[in-house]
């Protein structure tokens, strides 16, 4: 991957959207993106679009028929006052703009007529942030005029806050803008259909404020991008901070002073720069500079301190982190930092595009073919330690009812002591480790074959032997390439103690699994409760180094030829152990009662 780059993560960018544009619909508020602080980047706009977004907004025209020639399909609004020379092109290219003088639109106006169009205009009200607006004294008498003019067809009035001044839009403000449409549509007997209050700064006044008044639409560029409310830059729940990362590389590291040595005059931007005596410390130089991007708008992922920049370089203190000469080092951004980093053409823009479930789901079947030709050939040096009955524990598990008549849930003792771990680390969150199965004869493992078979023969009566055979594979393995008979498998869910239920893996109701292809364990297309449970389950074992099953989120494996292979090991620890072996075992069960689901 090229550095510096930034990486771009549509499917969080939809994420904060959508979350966004409900809890503002939830006050009857509709959202309007902003392009510009992302350079109105095509990929972008269509992720907004697709997301639910119908209006684009974007300060620049140049950046409006780049959305337009990339196929964008939206309403396109130009949120900078015109330049009265442009509006030729406002009329042409945009279908709606913001307004503040007279004398464009009455350009806007000739334009139309001359094209046989109907340009839409929001009126901008000045309310003390002093950039652009008509003084609310001024309004009357401006819209008076504009209602005359040919082709402008009068959408709304707006306001911007918290740019040039800082000026919060509170709900005074707010309350005047109300006031303000209120009196205009009763003395000219017309109805504004956009009442714009803002822009990502309006968030806290949205949130605190009981009633938006009249106050039904808000212009965002910032939180959407990244998560958080600019007034006091807390992030915004539910939202993702990190949709945008920049990314470095380091060129130098060494141990050097922290204050430097000679006689100190204007450095290379005719500052006079202040050093903080640390003693020695490990410094790294990183390739990328204030020519790249705003640095003072940088947040590292690390725990590093960023000292200083010039024109190609940003100076860090590593600390303690782990770099070294070609480490990629990340940062979060500013809006500041967002909006330079997305201007400047020495820094690649890597879209990270979300994956549909069709593509995931070909690439773990490709994934799965590759390692069952690896499994067939990976050797095995049995290390001939024993089974033992998860039932002999002291563990907090919960047994799924088997098909096999005793079932003693035998795993390897290594497999055996990683299990009582993970029990005691959900014993601390309320949950409880379920296991379905674990060591399986042969005999067992034809049994669920035959199962599943007859049930798709019922199923499907018009299918194949073969034909049934290669659905039921899918998902059942044959009893001699099962890894079940190796006491290296378990198959488990969790339950949760407080809400008394099975958690919700996304294709299980309670412990009965709907085997289909949303089991991959990565699916997109389950819930995000669903991929939440199955990430706590999947990290309990693959941090017991376990590895789980390409295409069952409840199966792990260690030891065995499929661990070896997708660890990349040299050979297996276990083989399979046969019935004969299992019987021969001596085994002991307490008086115990067992917990079945
Ligand atoms: C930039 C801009 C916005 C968007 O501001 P954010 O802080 O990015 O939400 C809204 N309206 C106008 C007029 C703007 O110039």
């Amino acid at each position: 991957m090229p550095t510096p780059r930034i990486d771009i993560n549509l499917k969080k960018i939809a994420h904060n959207v959508k979350v966004l544009s409900s809890l503002f619909k939830s006050k009857g508020i509709n959202i309007i993106v902003v392009t510009k602080g992302v350079c109105a980047d095509p990929h972008i706009a269509n992720i907004l679009v697709k997301s639910g977004v119908k209006i684009l907004a974007d300060s620049r025209i140049a950046n409006i028929k780049k959305m337009q020639e990339a196929g964008v399909k939206a309403t396109f609004l130009l949120i900078r006052t015109p330049m009265i020379s442009q509006a030729e092109s406002v009329v042409l290219d945009t279908d709606m703009s913001l307004n503040s003088e007279l004398s464009v639109i009455k350009k806007l106006s000739e334009f139309a007529l001359l094209h046989r169009k109907v340009h839409k205009i929001i009126l901008m009200v000045e309310l003390g942030d002093l950039r652009e607006g008509i003084l609310p004294s001024q309004l009357e008498n401006t819209i008076k005029k504009v209602l005359t003019l040919k082709g402008i067809e009068l959408k709304g009035i707006g306001t911007n806050l918290a740019c040039f001044s800082g000026v919060k839009p509170t709900t005074e403000k707010m309350d005047m803008l109300s006031t303000i449409a209120v009196s205009i549509e009763k003395k000219f007997h017309i109805k504004l259909s956009i009442i714009s209050g803002g822009n990502s700064a309006n968030y806290n006044w949205f949130s605190t404020t009981k009633d938006v008044g009249r106050i039904n639409n808000l212009r965002l560029g910032e939180s959407i991008f990244l998560g958080y409310e600019p007034l006091t830059g807390k992030p915004i729940p539910k939202l993702y901070q990190d949709a945008f990362m920049l990314v470095a590389e380091v060129i130098e590291l060494k141990n050097k002073s922290s204050v430097p040595n000679g006689e100190i005059g204007l450095d290379a931007f005719g500052n006079k720069p202040k050093f903080k005596d640390q003693g020695m410390i490990r410094r790294a130089i990183l390739a990328m500079g204030v020519q790249d991007v705003m640095v003072t708008g940088l947040t590292p992922k690390l725990d590093i301190e960023i000292l200083g920049a010039g024109g190609d370089h940003i100076i860090i203190n590593a600390k303690k982190e782990d770099l070294k000469v070609g480490s990629d080092v990340s940062f979060t951004l500013k809006y500041g930092a967002l909006v330079t980093a997305m201007n400047s053409s020495y820094i690649s823009k890597n879209i990270i595009t979300p994956i549909s479930a069709a593509a995931y789901c070909t690439i773990i079947e490709e994934k799965d073919r590759f390692h069952k030709k690896n499994t067939a050939i990976m050797p095995i040096n049995e290390d001939h330690s024993p089974l033992i009955s998860l039932q002999d524990s002291d563990f907090n598990l919960i047994f799924e009812k088997s098909i096999q008549k005793n079932y003693r849930y035998l795993v390897r003792k290594e497999v055996y002591k990683k299990i009582g771990r993970i029990s005691k680390l959900l014993d601390n969150l309320g949950k409880k480790l379920i296991i379905r199965s674990a060591w399986r004869s042969f005999e067992h493992q034809q049994k669920l074959w035959d199962q599943k078979a007859s049930f798709m023969k019922n199923k499907y009566p018009k299918k194949t032997e073969e034909e049934i055979n290669e659905i039921v594979s899918m998902f059942i393995a044959p009893k001699r390439q099962s890894t079940h008979a190796t006491g290296g498998a378990v198959d488990a869910l969790i339950y949760d103690l407080r809400k008394k239920c099975v958690l919700n893996f996304g294709t299980n109701d309670g412990l009965h699994i709907d085997l289909n292809k949303k089991c991959y364990p990565k699916h997109p297309d389950i819930s995000e409760e669903a991929k939440k449970n199955r990430k706590l389950l999947m990290k309990l074992f693959e941090d017991e180094d376990f590895v789980c099953d390409h295409k069952e989120y409840w199966h792990f494996d260690y030891g065995n030829i499929g661990w070896a292979v997708e660890k990349n090991k040299e050979y297996a620890n276990y083989g399979i152990l046969e019935e004969s072996f299992v019987q021969s075992a001596n085994l002991q069960y307490p008086d115990k009662v067992f917990f079945y689901l």
